[in-house]
C-alpha cells in the first residue's frame, strides 16, 4: 500500500483517504464521495481494528462483510482498498503506543478505556502507510475527530481532517453498522436519540443556554423511551470537551445510549449543522 501511495504522491496526486472498520453503508459512502470529489485518488481502509475495542465489546462479532464492501466501494469508484490481516498491522515485534491524553478519558473515552488510544495508534499507522492529503472522518464520531486532529496537530503530520456530517435515516437515526442488530421495538425506540438531540437544540434556537436544562430535555426524552438506557448525555465545547458554564453556538450535545446489548451514539452542533 505504502509504496504505491507514494508513487502517486511522487507524480503529484492527492490522495484522500477514508479509514473504516467496514460494513459499509450510506455513512462511509459520504465520506468516499466527498474523497472523490476532492482528490485524484482514494484510498479506503476496512480495518477492523483489534486495539479499540474493550475486552467485553463486540469485536469477535463485528460485522465482515468483505465481497459486499468490496462490490460497494468499486460502484464508488476508489483507487484502492486496503484491508490487511490484523498481524499486518500489528506483528508480534508491534510495541509502541500513542497515548491520547487527557481529551481521551471524558465521554467515549470514560466509558471505553483504551478505546482512544486504539484509535489514535492505528490511524497514524494507517495514515504513514497511505499518505494521505486528506482524510474523512464522520460526525458521528465527533471525539474521535477531536482527538484525530490533536493527533495531526501535536505529532505536525502533513494530513488534514476533514469531518463529514453525520448521514441519517429517514426518521432521524443516525446510520451505523451496528443498527442491523436492533429488532424492530429497539428500531424504533433508537429514532428517539436524534429526536431528543433534536428538541434541545431547538430549545438552544429559542434562547435556552443552561447547559443542565438543554441536557435534562434530552434526558427527560430518553428516559420515556422503553428499552433505552442512557450512559451519558453531555454539552461540551467542541475543541476542549468541557461543559461551557452557558451554550454558545458551536457547542456540542452529545449522547450514548444502550438499546438491549447494542450500544449507540449520537451528537449534535448547536446552532449549526457542522463541526
Ligand atoms: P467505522 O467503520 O464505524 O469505524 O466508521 C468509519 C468512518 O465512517 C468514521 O469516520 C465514522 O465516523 C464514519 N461514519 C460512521 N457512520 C456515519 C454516518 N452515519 N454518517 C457519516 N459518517 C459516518
Amino acid at each position: 500500500m505504502q509504496e504505491q501511495a507514494i508513487a502517486w504522491r511522487q507524480a503529484g496526486e492527492d490522495i484522500g483517504f477514508v479509514p473504516t472498520m467496514g460494513a459499509l453503508h450510506a455513512g462511509h459512502e459520504r465520506l468516499v464521495t466527498r474523497a472523490r470529489r476532492e482528490n485524484q485518488r482514494v484510498i479506503v481502509s476496512i480495518f477492523v481494528n483489534p486495539a479499540q475495542f474493550g475486552p467485553t465489546e463486540d469485536f469477535a462479532r463485528y460485522p465482515r462483510p468483505f465481497e459486499a464492501d468490496r462490490a460497494r466501494l468499486e460502484t464508488l469508484g476508489v483507487d484502492a482498498i486496503f484491508h490487511p490481516p490484523v498481524d499486518q498491522i500489528y506483528p508480534a515485534a508491534f510495541k509502541t503506543r500513542v497515548d491520547p491524553g487527557p481529551l481521551a478519558e471524558v465521554l467515549e473515552g470514560k466509558s471505553r478505556p483504551g478505546h482512544f488510544a486504539g484509535v489514535l495508534t492505528v490511524v497514524l499507522k494507517l495514515f504513514n502507510l497511505a499518505q494521505p492529503k486528506r482524510a474523512y472522518f464522520g460526525q458521528k464520531d465527533f471525539q474521535q475527530v477531536v482527538l484525530v486532529r490533536q493527533l495531526v496537530r501535536d505529532f505536525a503530520l502533513p494530513v488534514r481532517i476533514v469531518a463529514v456530517p453525520t448521514v441519517r435515516e429517514p426518521d432521524g437515526l443516525a446510520i451505523s453498522s451496528r443498527n442491523v442488530y436492533l429488532d424492530s421495538p429497539l428500531r424504533a425506540a433508537a429514532a428517539s436519540i436524534h429526536g431528543s438531540l433534536d428538541a434541545a437544540a431547538r430549545g438552544f434556537t429559542m434562547g435556552t443556554t443552561d447547559p443542565a436544562e438543554l441536557e435534562a430535555t434530552v434526558r427527560h426524552l430518553l428516559e420515556g423511551t422503553p428499552g433505552v438506557a442512557i450512559d451519558y448525555v453531555a454539552l461540551v465545547e467542541d475543541t476542549t470537551l468541557r461543559r461551557p458554564d452557558r451554550a454558545i453556538a458551536g457547542n456540542v450535545l452529545a449522547v450514548a445510549v444502550k438499546l438491549g446489548s447494542i450500544r449507540l451514539i449520537d451528537n449534535v452542533v448547536l446552532g449549526a449543522e457542522r463541526l
